[in-house]
This record gives structure tokens, C-alpha cells and sequence, in this order.
């Protein structure tokens, strides 16, 4: 049987998944919820899983490792570039303060914004935007997650990142990603390759 309880247990923790908070929370959230109805049974799968608009929910274990790499204490605030189905933002609403997620697609942002209403939420803050710009208003942040991939890493993005802060996203195109962990420390940045992953693209702004 596909369930979160088996999906932490043979796709996160046999991979090396060792945040507790982060296997406790996934096994909490209903990941069926965020797929569309003709997925509900494919929820738990080891798979991205298409949400509408072009777009996709990530692997488990892609949330998972992205989220590990933030090493969240409770007390953060996050900026995350990409709402889709909401669900890596459920996540970081439950491991952090306050979470801040950007979409550039309105339908997504909109259905997501109302599931996460309508599952009560009060740290997670939506808006309709384009991710490249950051949310300038509530920089700068203690970590910042980007689930689309861009060519090139968004210098706002550093811009807006507490010193000392973490940034995980994924760099390049199509077929050849790489999952990089940025650490800003004062002006300089150290960055790290984590694996090789394959995100949708991240959409160019047109404003
Ligand atoms: N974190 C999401 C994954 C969504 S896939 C989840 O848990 O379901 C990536 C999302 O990034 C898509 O919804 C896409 O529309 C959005 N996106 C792409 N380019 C963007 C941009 N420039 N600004 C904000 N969002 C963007």
C-alpha cells in the first residue's frame, strides 16, 4: 500500500533522509491533497506527478533532500520561489515560522493559497508574482528554496538572503540540473552541488 508512511520509509529514510523533523512532517501531511484528483492514487508514488498548467508536484524525495538542506530550526522565515501545489510550502509551514512563497501562474497560486487556508495555515503567505524579483518587503530571509529551475542563480535572490543564510535550488537547464546549496557569508557566496536533479524550468518574468 502507497502511503506517507511508506514513502518515508523506503523512498526518504533508506536514502538517507536524517532530519526527524523533516520525516516526522512528511509522514503527517496529506500529500493527496495537493495532486489533482485523477492522481489521488498516485500521491505517494517515488515520482514528480503533473499538477496542471505544465507544471509538477517534485518527488518526495526531491522535497525531502531540499528540505534537509535548509536545516530549519523552528524559527525561520523562508522565501520560496515556486508555490505549484503548495505542498513543499505545507512542509516548510510546519518546520519554520513564517514561509513566503512566490508563483507566477495565478491559477496555481489561487488554488494552492485556498488549500492551505482551508487546512490552517497562518504562517504561509501567498502572492502572485514573479519569483526572479524576490518578495523585497519581507527580506531579507533566513533560507531560500527555489523549485524551478533558472539559467542562472537570481541575483535578488542572494540580495534578499540573510548573511549566513541557506539557498537550495536547482541551476541549468532541461536535462542537466544541478541541485546547488548556496551559503552567503557576508559578500562572498560558497556553493555546493548536491545531486543532479530535473525541474521544470523557471519562467521568465514578463513585467
Ligand atoms: N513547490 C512546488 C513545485 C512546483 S513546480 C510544489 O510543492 O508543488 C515549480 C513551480 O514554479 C510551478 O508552479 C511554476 O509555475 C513556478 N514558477 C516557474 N517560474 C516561476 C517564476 N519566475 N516565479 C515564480 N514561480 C515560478
Amino acid at each position: 500500500m502507497e502511503n506517507a508512511k511508506n514513502m518515508v520509509e523506503f523512498q526518504l529514510r533508506a536514502r538517507g533522509i536524517k532530519d526527524q523533523r523533516v520525516l516526522r512532517v512528511m509522514e503527517e501531511i496529506p500529500r493527496e491533497l495537493f495532486v489533482p484528483k485523477v492522481y489521488r492514487s498516485r500521491a505517494y508514488e517515488d515520482s514528480a506527478l503533473p499538477i496542471g498548467e505544465g507544471q509538477t508536484i517534485s518527488q518526495p524525495y526531491v522535497v525531502a533532500l531540499m528540505t534537509q538542506c535548509l536545516r530549519l530550526q523552528g524559527t525561520e522565515r523562508i522565501l520560496e520561489i515556486g508555490t505549484g501545489s503548495g505542498y513543499q510550502a505545507a512542509i516548510l509551514g510546519k518546520l519554520a515560522k513564517e514561509v513566503f512563497t512566490i508563483e507566477i501562474l495565478e491559477p496555481l497560486a489561487r488554488e494552492a493559497s485556498a488549500l492551505l487556508l482551508k487546512l490552517g495555515y497562518t504562517n504561509i503567505h501567498t502572492k502572485v508574482g514573479d519569483g526572479y524579483k524576490g518578495w523585497e518587503e519581507h527580506a531579507p530571509f533566513d533560507a531560500i528554496i527555489v523549485t524551478a529551475a533558472p539559467l542562472e542563480i537570481p541575483q535578488k535572490l542572494v540580495e534578499q538572503l540573510k548573511d549566513g543564510g541557506r539557498m537550495v535550488l536547482p541551476l541549468g537547464d532541461g536535462w542537466a540540473q544541478d541541485l546547488i546549496l548556496l551559503t552567503k557569508q557576508g559578500k562572498e557566496t560558497k556553493k555546493e552541488v548536491i545531486t543532479n536533479v530535473r525541474f521544470v524550468p523557471m519562467i521568465k518574468g514578463v513585467k
